[in-house]
């Protein structure tokens, strides 16, 4: 198994944003990552790190990217993948055997896993809709169980997994045979949507910053509080949608802290919401935006 020191993982995260991690281990199979899990009980897990803000400061603890755990099985309807598979790949694997039910997944950079834990989602479908069951590694029990969907408590952009700690290292879903012509119309049609409304990824960005509050939409709320165009150092809000935030000059992630935080407090003071981030979180070394994350509730 690769383990790196002294890392610098700024190329790895969608936002190209970060610094060097004391210890990253890259597990191929299952077999790898759960032996890296009992031997490390600190360790954190990562995916693709599509939905993390990495601290330009660095991290001094042990992490896991998972991206190199890419197994799948295809049994009828069911696929189950390890958690490192990319959704847009398991997206298309699912089209190919005429499987609907993933196409959500083709526009978005997330692991299986990531996805799993936030109960990712878009164009009216979420993880939850085909999930069946998941293999979780229980950090406090230091075992693997199995979760069931009635065990996985999904809600909007969550899971039990991050209330419990629980590590997902495959999941099962169970798809609808459909014609491959209709799968792929529909997937780009997702693309094409994302291509009207979203930054591509040559525009790093973590996707939305911020969850929609119940009953309305932080992009209408930021874009009404007038933060579209704000700039702190090399981060400035989208132009084009004020949820996004853009690595427009190889912004620090303090930078991107403090950009979020002001886009926070126009909404709180305009509007009487307090948003909460969809990104989450990984330093420590920094004390601005360690102060800054626990406002925002990020840490605790
Ligand atoms: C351009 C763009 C568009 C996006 N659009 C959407 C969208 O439409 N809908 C949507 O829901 N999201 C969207 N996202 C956000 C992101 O892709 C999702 O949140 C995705 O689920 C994150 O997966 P990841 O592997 O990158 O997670 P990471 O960023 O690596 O991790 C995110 C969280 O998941 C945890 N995690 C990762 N892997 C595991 C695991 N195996 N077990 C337990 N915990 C784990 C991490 O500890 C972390 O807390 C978008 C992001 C980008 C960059």
């Amino acid at each position: 198994m690769l383990i790196e020191e002294n890392y610098d993982i700024k190329r790895l995260t969608s936002f190209k944003c970060g610094g060097k991690i004391k210890k990253v281990f890259f597990p191929e199979n299952i077999d790898e990552f759960v032996e890296v899990l009992n031997s490390n009980p600190d360790v954190k897990v990562f995916g693709n790190l599509s939905n993390t803000l990495v601290s330009t400061d660095g991290y001094d603890g042990e992490i896991v990217i998972t991206t190199k755990m890419t197994n799948f099985t295809v049994q009828g309807n069911r696929i189950t993948a390890d958690c490192g598979l990319k959704g847009p790949k398991l997206a298309q694997i699912a089209a190919g055997v005429g499987l609907s039910g993933l196409e959500f997944m083709v526009g978005f950079p997330g692991s299986i896993g990531g996805e799993v834990f936030m109960n990712a989602g878009a164009h009216g479908q979420t993880v939850e809709d085909c999930f069946i069951e998941a293999k979780c590694y229980d950090k406090e029990e230091g075992k693997v169980v199995t979760l069931s969907k009635s065990s996985m408590a999904f809600s909007y952009r969550s899971s039990i997994c991050q209330a419990l700690n629980l590590i997902v290292l495959s999941a099962e879903f169970e798809l609808q045979k459909a014609f491959k012509r209709d799968i792929d119309a529909k997937m780009n049609e997702n693309l094409s949507f994302r291509k009207s409304k979203q930054p591509s990824l040559a525009l790093p960005n973590c996707g939305s910053v911020f969850r929609n509050p119940e009953g309305d939409s932080a992009g209408r709320l930021l874009d009404a509080a007038g933060v579209k165009g704000l700039v702190i150092g090399g981060a400035g809000v989208w132009e084009n949608h004020a949820n996004f935030i853009i690595n427009e000059r190889n912004a620090t992630s303090e930078d991107i802290l403090k950009i979020i935080y002001v886009m926070y407090n126009e909404v709180k003071e305009q509007f009487g919401i307090e948003l909460q981030p969809e990104v989450r979180y990984l330093g420590g070394n920094n004390k601005t935006e360690v102060e800054i994350c626990k406002k925002l509730k990020m840490i605790k």
